[in-house]
Parts: C-alpha cells; structure tokens; sequence
C-alpha cells in the first residue's frame, strides 16, 4: 500500500485526471479555503487541515475525522484556492477512499438506504405527494419511486456494483446494519466537533 496521496492520485485520476489529484501537493497553507468554509463557520470542518493530515499521510487519522463527512461540496474553497489546488475533487476522493474502508458517516449511509429503497436520496413526502394533488398533479412524479419495475432495475446496478455491501444495506429489513452503534459514534462526534468549533478554533 502506497501512501494516501497515491492512493488519490490513482483512485481520483480515473476521474478528475491525476495532474487535478496532484495538486494537493500544491497546498502552502494558507488557510483561505478554511476561511471561506461555509460549513466550517458551523462545524469542525477545517478545509487546510484535512489536506495537511493528507500530505503527512495521516491515514488513519483522516479516514477517522467525522468532519471530512461535513463538507456540502459548494466548491467554495475550489474557486478560492490561490495555489489552484482542487480542493473539493480532493475531498470527495479522501471521502471515497475512507468509504473502501467502512469509514461512510450514517447520514451519508442512510441516503444510500433512500436511494435503495425509492431510487431517490431525497425521496418525496406524503406532504409534497399532498401539495400536487392540490395543484391538480399526479401525487407522484414518473420517476423510480413510481414505477416499481424501474427501481428494480436501479436496485440491481447498487447489486451489481457492492454499493449496498458498502453502506451495510440489510436487504432483509431494508435498512441498514449496527446503525444505532455507529450513529451514537457519530453523535459523539459531532458533539465533540461543535464544541471545539465554539471553542473558536477556526485559523
Ligand atoms: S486555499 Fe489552497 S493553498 Fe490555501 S490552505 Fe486551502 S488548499 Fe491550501
Ligand atoms: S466545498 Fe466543502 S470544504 Fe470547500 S468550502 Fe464548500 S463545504 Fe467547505
């Protein structure tokens, strides 16, 4: 096993393209994507700091770092960056990696659970179903979650391609596996970022 930058060079490059992924080498710490962090205004998330612990090739510890699951993606820090490191492809790669190896936060594992079972991660409400009858529309757009046999079709690639494996989808209860132990993880971990983030540790 190389190190975590190779692995996101080789893991990222068939995506974004290895000279992207290489730019997390460019990273002089400026701290300008942790500034501009919308997410890190309220959470644990230091941009800077995650490419830092990846340039030491802290593995363990990024893989393990609840905020690398509280970036939204707004690509924020990516258009700021003045060294052009591609901050938010980056991220998503680190995120990639660490789900290989079981590290997925619940939140992101429970959208999984939505895509499964309705072939949406944001499936629509008894509520929103309520509005558009109002409106004189069918309760239902024509999507997966309409049309069982579609969705069959989504629930095969997520088979095919081990995304259930990897989120521990039960397909038994339709749910997902150890959830209560990981989310009280979790909640500790969130807990434990909000209060550092109120501790004003933002740089
Ligand atoms: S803005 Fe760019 S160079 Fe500055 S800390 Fe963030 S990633 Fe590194
Ligand atoms: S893409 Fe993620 S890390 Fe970058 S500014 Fe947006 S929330 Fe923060």
């Amino acid at each position: 096993m190389g190190t975590i930058e190779d692995e996101i060079i080789e893991c990222g490059g068939e995506v974004f393209g290895e000279e992207e992924m290489e730019t997390l080498m460019h990273c002089v710490q400026c701290g300008k994507c942790t500034g501009g962090c919308p997410s890190g205004r309220i959470t644990a998330l230091r941009t800077r700091k995650l490419f830092r612990m990846a340039q030491m090739d802290m593995r363990e510890e990024i893989f393990n770092a609840p905020e690398l699951w509280f970036c939204t993606t707004c690509y924020t820090c990516y258009e700021r960056c003045p060294k052009g490191v591609k901050c938010t492809d980056i991220i998503r790669v680190i995120r990639n990696l660490a789900a290989k190896e079981g590290h997925m936060s619940v939140p992101h594992r429970k959208i999984g659970v939505y895509a499964l079972k309705t072939g949406h991660g944001v499936p629509i409400t008894p509520e929103q179903m309520k509005i558009r009858e109002s409106l004189g529309l069918d309760p239902q757009p024509p999507t997966t979650q309409k049309y069982k046999e579609q969705l069959e079709q989504f629930q095969t690639i997520f088979r095919e391609t081990g995304f259930d494996a990897l989120i521990d989808f039960d397909w038994d209860t339709m749910s997902l596996r150890e959830t209560e132990t990981k989310t009280e993880t979790d909640t500790e971990s969130e807990s434990e970022s909000k209060s550092k983030s109120e501790e004003g540790e933002k740089k």
